[in-house]
């Protein structure tokens, strides 16, 4: 059984919600093509470490990083690197952040400069099949009501799935249960409670939902090196209606960023 979470903790966990989508915001400033992930990665270690917080991500399980950096074939948790961005790329920054002893998590995937309009889709998709999702987090339905809300929206576009990752609960840790995945039947999975706090996280392909991992044993690509999306956000269950503890609108309503 899930404990839900306290109204303090639920605010140190919408702090971090906060910090998280502030430095995806920073990050998402300086996204274009030339930038290397590396200098991406270095800038958001020193936002989150002068506002007081650490980057749980660095040394969790030995990931070498701040941001996990994924681009266009790599679903998740890749390597920062030196390798300049092109025009046409998209990158997924995931950002971890902790800070009175809880987490923030949450990604965004950007394209560099412009991508053609098949890639554009597959951002918008994936986005909105995660505002699905969160639609779908409220208290007394299940975790696979979450799943199908996402799957049956990527899928009515001809995207699919990944189902190797999915979202968990958040807290003290940065991976709690319940395990949040990104397909399912309605009314099947973990019942979700006023208090929980999930990370919901859709990773959806261009193509074929077939995924491997790299042999540096972090980086997950898709089987057939087409693109793939990846967006996530914390949200606290609430009867009626999830609220969200971190956002996008800190990189989508500055007026001088257009993603
Ligand atoms: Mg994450
Ligand atoms: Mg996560």
């Amino acid at each position: 059984m899930v404990r839900p979470k306290t109204e303090e903790e639920i605010e140190l966990l919408r702090i971090n919600g906060d910090l998280v989508s502030r430095t995806l915001a920073e990050v998402g400033k300086l996204v274009a093509p030339g930038v290397t992930t590396a200098k991406l990665n270095e800038v958001a270690e020193t936002f989150i470490r002068d506002h007081g917080a650490v980057p749980s991500f660095k040394g969790f399980d030995g990931f070498p990083a701040a941001l996990c950096m994924s681009v266009n074939d790599v679903v998740v948790h890749g390597f920062p690197s030196d390798r300049p961005l092109e025009e046409g790329d998209i990158v997924s920054v995931d950002c971890g952040t902790l800070y009175k002893g809880y987490n923030g998590d949450s990604a965004y995937t950007f394209p560099v400069g412009e991508v053609d309009a098949e890639t554009r889709k597959l951002l918008d998709v994936t986005k909105a099949s995660l505002y699905k999702g969160i639609e779908a987090a409220v208290a007394g339905n299940r975790t696979g009501d979450i799943g199908y809300a996402v799957q049956s929206y990527a899928e009515s576009f001809g995207f699919s799935v990944v189902r190797e990752l999915e979202g968990h609960g958040v807290g003290k840790q940065m991976h709690e249960d319940p395990g949040i995945p990104n397909y399912g039947r309605k009314g099947h999975g973990a019942r979700l409670v006023d208090g929980m706090t999930i990370c919901i996280e859709p990773m959806i392909c261009a193509g074929g939902r077939g995924v491997y991992l790299a042999r540096n044993g972090w980086a997950v690509h898709t089987a057939d090196h087409k693109n793939a999306a990846h967006y996530e956000l914390t949200v606290v269950v609430r009867k009626g209606r999830a609220q969200q503890l971190s956002t996008f609108d800190y990189i989508e309503k500055d007026g001088s960023i257009k993603f």
